[in-house]
């Protein structure tokens, strides 16, 4: 097994990329979803459930682990993989993004971000040093340099300082990681809506040279249309030979876009969350679960699922279960939806390698046009 961190760029099909991710902890296919795994789990799944819908890396989120159960505590009870039982890569975000949507009493100065605990109260600082060594500490493989992401919407000239601010806390960030073979540090493109500035922004990151990159400040309430606007362009003011990751991305229809216009990694709690309030992804769009259509459904939610949800058990099931507020109800909805990410997954980059992306979106969107089965 290799003792580095390196990507291959297999395939393109359009702006459409194959490749694979070389790691110590194992091989990442891309285009790769990463289900979150906030808390060190990925709730309702087990590790080996997670990794049977076909993960190959996990997202886990910075901001909850340093408060509970604690960085400190992670590292010296062997780091987050063998903590959560999950021996893959993993991914941890900068904990930036969470204290601003989440923490109390925040203050942002050059140097970082003082905050309050949403949990206890306790205060805490954020930098790009500390958030270095608290994913350190996790040991997670693929690190996140720590940003501010823009809000949206923003001014021009706000979004040009936030966006001037994180370029010299990546460069901080990058100094504080130092050399640590087979992790790799990734920079975060900022710039909002505003093309200029995203250039500026890979401009700034490339000269630092990071193994990987991501495109932040999307996914923020702009909306498909804006956002697909900026995947126009953005994507390619990355290096063509790195990965490139989207974050907090999305929707399946986002998804596919983002995969066409040059997307290699998302990550988002939709799939899981949406589990366990009774909302389903299918082929043929989302289907809700608790809707009382489903109460003599002797049929799957999907008959060409190969997920257990859909396998064993019928939509009355699926249906009465969330009603009943049984702990399985949220497990077979988020099996089943992580299941069909993958498969999304899977489905583009099988097309992507035979050079029929456009054919395989088409039918994607087909299908989704159909909409769900009659009811009985
Ligand atoms: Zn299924």
């Amino acid at each position: 097994m290799t003792r580095t961190f390196s990507f291959t760029l297999e395939a393109t099909d359009g702006a459409a990329r194959l490749g694979r991710i070389e790691t110590p902890r194992g091989e990442i296919r891309t285009p790769a979803f990463m289900p979150v795994g906030t808390a060190a789990t990925v709730k309702a799944m087990m590790p080996e459930s997670v990794r049977a819908t076909g993960a190959d890396i996990l997202l886990g989120n910075t901001y909850h682990l340093m408060l509970r159960p604690g960085a400190e505590r992670i590292a010296r009870l062997g780091g987050l993989h063998a903590f959560m039982n999950w021996e893959r890569p993993i991914l941890t975000d900068s904990g930036g993004f969470q204290v601003m949507s989440l923490a109390d009493l925040r203050k942002m100065t050059e140097r970082g971000v003082t905050f309050r605990s949403h949990i206890d109260g306790s205060k805490h600082e954020l930098t790009p040093e500390s958030s270095m060594e608290i994913q350190r500490l996790l040991g997670s493989d693929i690190v996140m340099a720590f940003d501010e992401c823009t809000t949206f919407p923003a001014e021009k000239e706000v979004a040009a300082s936030s966006m001037a601010l994180s370029m010299r806390w990546a460069e901080r960030s990058r100094d504080a990681f130092g050399d640590r073979p087979g992790h790799a540090l990734f920079g975060i493109q900022q710039g909002s809506v505003y093309r200029d500035l995203r250039q500026e922004s890979a401009e700034a990151l490339t000269s630092l040279d990071f193994p990987g990159y991501a495109i932040g400040g999307l996914a923020v309430g702009e909306g498909q249309e804006a956002m697909f606007d900026v995947l126009d362009y953005a994507p390619a003011m990355l290096p063509q030979d790195r990965p490139r990751y989207l974050m907090g991305v999305g929707k399946p229809d986002d998804i596919v876009g983002a995969v066409k216009r040059g997307v290699d990694m998302m990550d988002c709690v939709l799939p899981s969350r949406s589990g366990r309030t009774g909302q389903a992804f299918t082929r043929r769009g989302a289907v809700n679960i608790k809707n009382a259509r489903h109460a003599d459904d002797p049929r799957p939610l999907d008959e060409q699922c190969t997920c257990p949800a859909c396998r064993h058990y019928s939509r009355a099931y699926l249906h009465h279960v969330f009603r009943a507020g049984e702990m399985i109800s949220g497990m077979l909805l988020t099996w089943h939806n992580l299941h069909y990410f993958q498969q999304i997954m899977q489905g583009m980059r099988e097309a992507i390698a035979a050079g029929t992306f456009e054919a395989w979106e088409r039918e994607f969107h087909a299908a989704r046009g159909e909409g769900d089965i009659d009811p009985v």
